[in-house]
């Protein structure tokens, strides 16, 4: 696990921080570590520069390519089920896009695997994790619709990219009591749903935590 050095941060006030976290309580997060890593983590970094001074408002926002930053309250809320149902070691993140989330996630289990399609935002999302000297990420090139069979089995998948239904692959993927966290549905409205793997066995229970809009989970890879 890794923390993160405030120092010379400056760009945004600790009060502009302070807001966010209380917005975010307000919305019903409850979990005192993931509300701690939000409240540390410099969402500015992972941002253009035009559109730094917005990073600590709640709201998704572009970084290119067609793609968007999630927002910080589905973020911590997707964290949060993550860490809902006892400490998860290994998590495969399907998504890397600014690579918000993946840090986010990084402060918070052993290690995280992660991989995105565009090829541009990758190389942007590890500069900035070795800036922030993140060590416990791994990330790929590939298409995340087939999971990353390579690191597998994982604690816990989360989507960050909405499949129309959900892929096969990434429930083979799951280890025993194993969780996905996926939007699903058709463009730019989906469910976001939590999909527990039940013990060693090939069941999985199924619930859905609230209406959401992502970005496509998209076929193939962008060089
Ligand atoms: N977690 C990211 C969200 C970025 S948006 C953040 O907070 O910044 C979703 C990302 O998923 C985009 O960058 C998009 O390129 C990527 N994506 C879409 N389909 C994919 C696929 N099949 N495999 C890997 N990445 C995919």
């Amino acid at each position: 696990m890794n923390s993160i050095d405030l120092g010379g941060v400056g760009m945004t006030s600790q009060r502009t921080r302070e807001r966010l976290v209380q917005r975010l309580k307000d919305q019903g997060i409850t979990s005192q570590r993931v509300l701690d890593v939000i409240r540390t983590t410099p969402r500015h970094i992972f941002l253009d520069e035009a559109l730094a001074h917005r990073a600590y408002e709640d709201t998704s926002l572009p970084i290119g390519y067609g793609q968007t930053i999630s927002q910080p309250y589905i973020v911590a809320l997707m964290t949060e089920m993550v860490l809902s149902r006892g400490a998860r070691r290994k998590v495969l993140e399907i998504g890397t896009g600014s690579g918000y989330q993946t840090a986010v996630l990084a402060q918070l289990v052993d290690q995280v695997y992660t991989v995105e399609r565009i090829k541009a935002l990758l190389d942007k999302a590890k500069e900035r994790f070795r800036r922030l000297k993140m060590r416990n990420i791994t990330c790929g090139h590939s298409d995340g619709g087939i999971g990353w069979e390579r690191y597998a089995p994982y604690d816990a998948i989360i989507g960050t990219a909405a499949p129309e239904s959900v892929p096969e692959e990434l429930l083979h993927q799951l280890a025993p009591d194993g969780l996905l966290i996926i939007p699903v549905g058709a463009d730019g409205r989906q469910e976001l749903r939590l999909i527990v793997r039940q013990g060693e066995s090939k069941n999985f229970e199924e619930e859905v935590l609230e209406r959401v809009r992502f970005v496509p989970l998209l076929g193939g890879i962008v060089r």
